[in-house]
């Protein structure tokens, strides 16, 4: 009898899997907009170009306040002791793509050799550092999601090397009454290696302290490090997902 019943729900289940077609699962709900993807210094054709090399600074101003004093040339140079900056426009999720580079004549050690940072939202660093043969805790080498995730490798070029970051962040979403809803998240591929691969952050990167989260914006503007050091920047573009 049990065999008989066992038969019965299987043939049933074949039967089902027959008389389904495959059109079934497919989807037409969302066209996917077609988007040009980039070549050499070209951007994909939906991303904001932040910093082309033109000299312009349009989306940028100062991180405290006044004008930016970077070197605006065909690359962007912080100016040690001059504050770090901001884009005029405020992101949230974004895929992001920006182009470094480290003083080729190396200079200090540690945390002081070509330090600078890409803080999403002005609060999460992705640390931009010399880590080629250059030792430092691994959680403030370059790759890390500073004091937070150590990168699964290192990626990096020697000095004076231009080096490339694509990121993808999810910014984190908090409730009415401040509470977090959910974390932000951070994908690095850097040099075309993945270096962070979907990793939660535990909050703003912070010097000192354990991170923790306070509630803030949807969206805030992207900021550039100035750490001292004359770190260059190029073909920075974003992608607001
Ligand atoms: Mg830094």
């Amino acid at each position: 009898m049990k065999k008989i019943i066992t038969l019965l729900i299987l043939s049933t289940v074949v039967l089902n899997i027959h008389c389904q077609e495959p059109e079934e699962t497919e989807s037409w709900s969302r066209i996917p907009a077609v988007v040009t993807p980039g070549t050499g210094t070209q951007p994909p054709s939906d991303a904001i170009m932040l910093y082309g090399g033109t000299g312009d600074l349009d989306n940028w101003v100062a991180e405290k306040k006044g004008a930016v004093k970077w070197i605006a040339e065909e690359f962007l140079t912080v100016v040690p002791k001059s504050g770090g900056i901001k884009t005029k426009k405020s992101f949230g999720d974004v895929q992001l793509h920006v182009e470094w580079r480290t003083p080729e004549v190396m200079k200090g050690d540690g945390q002081g050799r070509g330090n600078s940072g890409i803080f999403l939202m002005g609060k999460y660093e992705l640390q931009v550092l010399d880590s080629y043969e250059n030792k430092t805790y691994y959680n403030g080498q370059a790759g890390s999601i500073y004091k937070q995730h150590i990168p699964l490798v290192n990626a990096c070029l020697p000095p004076g090397t231009w080096q490339a970051y694509d990121i993808i962040f999810t910014a984190p979403q908090f409730k009415e009454d401040g509470s977090l809803e959910s974390p932000a998240y951070m994908t690095v591929i850097q040099n075309g290696i993945l270096v962070q691969n979907h990793v939660e952050l535990k909050g703003p990167t912070a010097f000192i302290g354990k991170p923790k989260y306070k509630s803030h914006p949807g969206k805030l503007p992207l900021m550039l490090q100035e750490h001292s050091n004359p770190v260059s920047y190029r073909n920075i573009w974003v992608r607001e997902l």
